[in-house]
């Protein structure tokens, strides 16, 4: 099968809003036409009437198997794309990671063997450097070459994946030399360990404690001095998941300077708060992440800068762990929780839900979800959008369904949902990934191994 035709649908991108037919032809959208006014043939037709047509989304941000507290993301490539893909995304880009004492490249190749044949839609990756020294900065440039263009550091995690000052404004140097781009996890985790060791000794053990410690004023501290280590490096920023309000204003300060800086927040932070945190028989141990779950006042914050382009793109930071077997690692002592939450298959559906709410517009649903992503990270217009050229990854999205958020009926492979019982207006209903079907009017056709790895170019919001 090589053409297929969406007809009836409304056409929604970053850019506009139109009633048109799509022709796709060997996995790319070659052609848009006002409906009813061509005569197009093709092997499938796909009735889109009452429905739009979207790109697929782009989650910038996953954790596929991720190692982590001694144990593992409970998601596989295989999973987790499949879920992504029920979910309206198309592509994901994930997080290699440096093993510390080895070279960035091995990490990057250990990612790639667990992503290969594994997954159901394609997939790039970011990398994370856990040890930034001579050997790891040569590196980059090198990787930048083959298409893996962003470098995670953290300031968080001491001891794991944390990097000093020094360590970060070396690598912002040589991303800003070689057109890479630094993606910072920014909490003060130096002070945040002091606060953890002295709550545990004062017997506060509970989940929400992890909210506690992990102040809001620790994370504005340290998206501030990444934005002046950024400055003094003459590199360009992008911090991920932002969840205080405190850290937006030092965002939107630097954005108002002109500064290449730039802000990612998550479903979690826009729909889930400390109260979740709080909920009792160690149920707060289903939100445990980091950054951490924020008061509900500064969800507002949040929302406006997703509507002021202060913050630009929502990502998942999917990093699923198993309530039974997993979190249970930090019963009597939170610091043990392994941080993470599934997400992948809700984002697009949370973010149409805001649309409903009055959050934010249909065009930006889908710039924050997919064409700022692509463009962020050097995917577009190849991801991202639908226009001629564009490969065919297609959502037919059903905006009058109504659907309820459950780990029953979810299909991340983990144990509970974070939005359990929420019900939400608005449903995936067919996927094309490369103009091949991978859902099918909400039945899953997709197979394991169809995804591939897509190379990255440089960010887009440069120069
Ligand atoms: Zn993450």
């Amino acid at each position: 099968m090589t053409r297929t035709l969406i007809t009836g649908g409304l056409v929604i991108t970053a850019a506009d809003e139109l009633h048109a037919d799509v022709l796709i032809e060997h996995g790319r959208v070659v052609a848009l036409a006002a409906p009813e006014t061509q005569e197009w043939t093709a092997d499938r037709v796909i009735d889109a009437s009452q429905k739009y047509v979207i790109p697929g989304g782009v989650d910038a941000h996953t954790h596929m198997e991720l190692p982590f507290g001694g144990t593992f993301a409970s998601d596989t490539f295989e999973t987790g794309t499949r879920a992504a893909a029920w979910g309206g995304t198309t592509t994901i880009v994930d997080f290699a990671v440096q093993v510390k004492g080895e070279s960035l490249h091995a990490g990057l190749n250990a990612w790639m063997e667990k992503a290969d044949g594994n997954c159901a839609i394609d997939y790039a990756f970011h990398v994370i450097m856990s040890d930034v020294n001579e050997t790891t900065l040569r590196e980059m440039p090198k990787l930048i070459e083959h298409g893996v263009s962003s470098f995670k550091l953290f300031m968080a995690y001491p001891g794991v994946f944390f990097s000093d000052d020094g360590q970060i404004l070396r690598a912002m140097q040589v991303a800003g030399d070689a057109g890479g781009l630094i993606m910072m996890h920014a909490e003060n985790g130096i002070a945040i360990d002091v606060l953890v060791e002295q709550a545990l000794a004062r017997g506060e053990t509970d989940p929400r404690y992890h909210g506690e410690v992990r102040k809001a004023l620790l994370e504005a501290e340290a998206t501030h001095r990444a934005i002046q280590l950024a400055r003094v490096a003459g590199a360009p920023l992008y911090v991920v998941h932002v969840s205080a309000q405190e850290a937006v204003a030092e965002l939107a300060a630097a954005r108002d300077m002109g500064l290449p800086v730039f802000g990612e927040t998550c479903p979690q932070y826009l729909f889930l708060s400390t109260d979740n945190l709080a909920e009792p028989d160690f149920e707060g141990a289903k939100y445990v992440c980091s950054t951490p779950l924020r008061p509900k006042e500064h969800q507002a914050a949040l929302w406006r800068g997703l509507r002021t382009n202060d913050l630009q793109v929502v990502s998942t930071d999917h990093c699923p762990f198993c309530f039974v077997g997993q979190k249970d690692l930090g019963r009597g002592d939170f610091s043990k929780i392994p941080n993470g939450l599934p997400g992948v298959e809700n984002r697009m559906d949370l973010l149409h839900q805001a649309v409903v709410d009055g959050h934010i517009s249909r065009r930006r649903w889908i710039e924050i979800a997919c064409a700022t992503p692509a463009r962020m990270f050097g995917l577009y217009p190849q991801k991202g959008t639908i226009a001629p050229g564009a490969d065919a990854d297609v959502v037919i999205y059903d905006p009058h369904a109504t659907q309820t958020l459950s780990a029953e009926t979810h299909h991340m492979n983990v144990d509970y949902s974070a939005y359990e019982g929420k019900t939400v207006t608005g449903q995936v209903e067919t996927v094309l990934s490369r103009g091949e079907v991978v859902i099918d009017q909400r039945k899953y056709v997709g197979h394991a191994g169809r995804g591939v790895f897509v190379p990255r170019g440089l960010c887009q919001y440069l120069g």
